[in-house]
């Protein structure tokens, strides 16, 4: 039996070798970037009009002249054109180049317009004003991102303003989903009295939708041979295996055995923890090897404590520890690491666990009311309102 800190040292030190491939931008979204991206081009491209109105040259408005004839419209997308008189205006519109010959621009707000003639009625008037400056933002050749990031929306936006019609990122490691048990049958399916659907592999498949790293789900049953069979072909198409359920002390538990007839290592089995005290880690062939015990909130817990930062950690990206403080004392004797579930709250700015300890590893109905787990560690049993712990997130719109 290991702690969890151990369990986690021992993962976190068979990370998966990284290496790139290259996506449509548009499938791209939280996928982890995998090459330095520099600026095309300055950013704005050209000193860009930020406001609709008109623009001026400064010292012809600061000598008192106040009525300007619009001497030609310069829209977005327009090539630059020159003002021939700086006694005249240009129309400019927001996106538009700055038109040659002036250095201001006015906005409709602060003007009267009567057809032609353009009257400036605000009292004040910047030099500059209203013109975002080229290569404000960032230089052409800088780098803009750096491998390692997730990509969010807002990334995508650079990536698209400098041309990446594809990007390079990080492959995930090719990902199957084992379920094992007699009991459990397909969603499609009506179970007997005695079975029950497979949920937890369906959760483990959504928590890596989410990342947009796509597995295949298996199901085997509790019988060895087939296991051995099944497990060998699975092993040979995939990276990393995420199974639930069948490493327990059970009589049909075969997983370890069958992992270890196989040529996978253990690395551990069974953590100080609950749940998921009978967690089985190994590697193997370049292979790696979770087998998350089966009971629903244990899968998860395990899958978001263990699993997720593995493969974060494999690819370089940076994961904050998040912390949130217990909203009420909690007792917890066992000499070992609870992970507590809590609904999380923002207050006065600090997360704050709530906790929703629900009926045991078995009772997942209980994770909807949950934001995460709160990991209290095992010497003491005393847990007080307002003491600061771990905090495992799986929700993040609290
Ligand atoms: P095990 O770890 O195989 O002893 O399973 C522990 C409990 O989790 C049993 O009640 C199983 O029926 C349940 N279980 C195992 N796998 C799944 C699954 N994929 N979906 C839902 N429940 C499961
Ligand atoms: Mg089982």
């Amino acid at each position: 039996m290991v702690s969890v800190t151990e369990a986690a040292d021992i993962i976190f030190s068979n990370l998966y070798n990284r290496r790139v491939e290259n996506v449509p931008l548009q499938v791209s979204v939280n996928r982890v970037l995998g090459e330095s991206i520099k600026a095309d081009r300055d950013f704005p491209a050209f000193d860009r009009v930020s406001m609709d109105g008109i623009a001026i040259q400064y010292e012809v408005w600061k000598s008192g002249k106040k009525e300007f004839p619009v001497e030609f419209v310069q829209a977005a997308g327009n090539q630059q054109s020159q003002l021939v008189s700086a006694a005249n205006c240009a129309e400019v519109m927001t996106g538009a180049v700055l038109p040659g010959n002036t250095d201001t621009v006015i906005k409709y707000e602060d003007l009267e317009m009567n057809s032609n003639l353009a009257c400036i009625v605000s009292k004040t008037v910047e030099k500059g004003q209203n013109i975002h400056r080229r290569g404000i933002d960032c230089r052409e050749n800088e780098v803009v991102l750096e491998p390692g990031i997730i990509l969010s929306p807002a990334e995508i936006a650079l990536l698209a303003a400098v041309g990446k019609i594809d990007v390079d990122v990080f492959q995930f490691p090719k990902a199957a989903i084992i379920a094992s048990g007699d009991e459990l049958v397909d969603i499609k399916e009506i179970p007997q009295p005695h079975q029950i659907r497979r949920s937890n592999t369906y959760a483990i498949e959504a928590a890596m939708m989410a990342m947009n790293w796509k597995a295949e789900q298996f199901h085997f049953p509790d019988d060895k041979s087939i296991l051995l069979k099944s497990l060998e072909t699975v092993l040979r198409d995939h990276e990393v295996l995420i199974l639930s359920g069948g490493v327990s002390k059970g009589k049909f538990d075969f997983i370890p055995r069958v992992f270890e007839e196989l040529g996978i290592q253990k690395l551990f089995h069974q953590v100080n923890q609950r749940p998921g005290k009978p967690f089985w880690f190994g590697s193997g062939q370049g292979k790696t090897v979770f087998a998350l015990p089966g009971n629903p909130v244990s899968t998860y817990m395990c899958f978001y404590r263990y699993v997720r930062p593995w493969l974060f950690r494999s690819l370089g990206v940076y994961q904050p520890e998040l912390t949130a403080s217990l909203a009420r004392d909690f007792n917890f004797s066992p000499n070992l690491t609870y992970f507590l579930q809590v609904a999380v709250k923002l207050e006065q700015g600090k997360l704050v666990a709530y906790p929703e300890a629900g009926g045991g590893s078995g009772d997942f109905v209980n994770l909807k009311n949950v934001t995460g787990f709160l990991q209290l560690p095992p010497e003491t049993s005393t847990f007080l309102a307002g003491q600061v712990f771990p905090y495992i997130p799986f929700r993040y719109n609290i």
